[in-house]
């Protein structure tokens, strides 16, 4: 276009969004359809294809339980955790697809200290039957074991339905272009500078997982925490029913009779190769939880990068930068708190005040 055009005739042919995300994530994914739900405009700007990092790697485990999750997330995990249901079932209807959300509940064999040390704990989660009925493929049906009411779903389905969901909604999405830089003018974000070109926004919002300390202005202090994971096909498709938490290792089993083995937590950088001593040690744990697994076949390994922070909690909110939002940092639990993340985060944007308290979450704790 000749820039002696006059400026109103040359703004005018430049198309703006009211919301830009950066990163097509199940975060960036889940508040873009949130937001379309209230009206605004949105535009994902995604650098690979949507959906393929740290969100389909992930094991899926909606995980809310007291011992697990850090106390000052509890509200926000007890609610995504009852926003579950409502959330898929949109999803499934919006895009056509089955997200498998399982509600069979966890069997965890937890360490000794845990037996001992918090006896109230493993008395008020009991197992309803006894171990050999619940999994009668488990080896070692003696020993101590409490049961969690806890969903799990497919991250791979849930992200790329909530990829469908949001296009359906009228979400616009441009993928393979990376963010460079916001733009931002007397204090104010007014853009995005890609690796190809500009879009225009009064409000911006960074859901780049792992990658968001690398877009300035703010230099938000996540760092990627690699997660490898093994996936076999078990021999008959309902061996398991239960996802089964042991210290060493965990299994999810999926409704199509693939079960998920994970996962380290390993402070790697940017590095997402699987190595074979891991993978092998997953294998022999899953065999001696469940002998019949060496039957089954090995499909496919993999690793991916959680969003870690210094304190364990998630980014959410304002920035300094006036429009700039964040919404990252969700680690170990990004599955688990798309719902609410996107609830609260919606609601902050469009300039009401979120249903709960997101002070422990702001982006200027670090400051
Ligand atoms: C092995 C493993 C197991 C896990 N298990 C569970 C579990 O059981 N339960 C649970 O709740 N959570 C689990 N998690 C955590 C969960 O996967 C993450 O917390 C969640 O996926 C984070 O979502 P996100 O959208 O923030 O990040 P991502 O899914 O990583 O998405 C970020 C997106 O931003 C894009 N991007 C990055 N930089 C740019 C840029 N400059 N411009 C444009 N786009 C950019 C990336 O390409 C990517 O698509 C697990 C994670 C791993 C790795």
């Amino acid at each position: 276009m000749s820039t002696d055009l006059p400026s109103f005739f040359y703004n005018a042919e430049v198309k703006t969004w009211d919301v830009i995300i950066i990163g097509g994530g199940i975060i960036g994914l889940s508040l873009a359809i949130a937001l379309r739900k209230r009206g605004a405009t949105v535009l994902v700007v995604e650098r690979g294809e949507p959906g393929r990092e740290a969100s389909h790697a992930a094991g899926g485990m909606l995980v809310d339980c007291g011992l697990e999750t850090l106390s000052v997330l509890q509200p926000l995990a007890t609610a995504s955790a009852r926003m579950y249901p409502e959330f898929a079932q949109e999803l499934q209807f919006e895009s056509g697809m089955h997200v498998d959300l399982r509600d069979h509940g966890t069997i965890v064999f937890p360490p000794p200290e845990h037996v001992h040390e918090r006896p109230g704990f493993t008395l008020a989660n009991l197992l309803p039957v006894p171990l050999a009925e619940l999994e009668p493929a488990l080896a070692e049906p003696n020993r101590p074991a409490f049961y969690l009411k806890e969903r799990s779903v497919d991250p791979r389905a849930l992200s790329t339905a909530a990829w469908k969901a949001a296009k359906r909604h009228g979400v616009d999405f441009s993928s393979g272009d990376e963010v460079t830089e916001i733009a931002v003018v007397d204090g104010r974000a007014t853009g995005v500078t890609t690796a190809k070109t500009a879009f225009q926004a009064a409000k911006i919002v960074n859901c780049t997982g792992a990658w968001s300390g690398q877009i300035g202005p703010h230099p938000f202090p996540t760092r990627p925490v690699k997660g490898q994971m093994l996936c076999l096909l078990m021999p008959q498709r309902a061996l398991l029913k239960h996802v089964i938490r042991t210290p060493d290792v965990y299994l999810i089993p999926r409704s199509d009779g693939r079960l998920l083995v994970g996962a380290t937590v390993e402070e790697a950088g940017f590095d997402k190769r699987t190595d074979l001593a891991t993978i092998q040690r997953f294998h022999r744990a899953a065999v001696d939880l469940v002998p019949e697994l060496r039957n089954g076949k090995i499909l496919e390994d993999w690793a991916g990068l959680r969003p870690g922070t210094p304190d364990a909690l998630p980014i959410l909110g304002a920035t300094p930068t006036h429009g700039y939002y964040v919404a990252t940092g969700h680690f170990r639990d990004g599955i688990l708190l798309a719902p609410i993340t996107a609830e609260v985060m919606a609601a902050v944007i469009d300039g009401h005040a979120p249903e709960y308290d997101l002070t422990p979450f702001s982006p200027e704790r670090f400051d």
